[in-house]
């Protein structure tokens, strides 16, 4: 599935999650948007395995500047960290470039592992890129 028919799956499945939750919790508006943004996030996330998608092109141009920047902070201020941080960024995009497409980030273990540090924000977020990508790997199995 392309990321339009993705994005569609997704807001139909987010309607309906929605409808359902706000029936038990109150939810405010701002939150409600916020959660909806992860959701549309991680529900293309796992996609990031496929080299010509949208969203690992916007993961390449953020790597690549993220790159630059901690490579020149390690030569002008001859830092260590950055340069570990640099090669860290160089080993994701390799990664990245060699994993299989619906490998091993189409798993529920990589929906938990990504959604997890939206915990130190708020359940309800983490809920959400959970549910994104979980929706992912529902809309993949059609
Ligand atoms: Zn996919």
């Amino acid at each position: 599935m392309n990321k339009l028919g993705h994005v569609l799956f997704a807001t139909f499945i987010f309607t309906f999650v929605y409808v359902v939750i706000s029936n038990l919790m109150e939810l405010e508006i701002e939150k409600i948007l916020i959660a909806y943004f992860i959701f549309i996030v991680y529900t293309l996330l796992p996609d990031i395995d496929k080299n010509n998608s949208w969203i690992r092109k916007q993961l390449d141009k953020i790597i690549i500047l993220l790159l630059i920047f901690f490579t020149g902070i390690s030569i002008i201020n001859n830092d260590q960290t950055a340069l570990i941080i640099a090669g860290i960024l160089l080993l994701l995009e390799i990664i990245l470039t060699v994993i299989k497409h619906r490998g091993p980030l189409h798993s529920f273990t990589f929906g938990i592992l990504t959604a997890s540090p939206l915990l130190f924000l708020d359940p309800v977020y983490f809920f959400a890129g959970f549910l994104g990508v979980v929706v992912h790997l529902l809309a993949d199995s059609f």
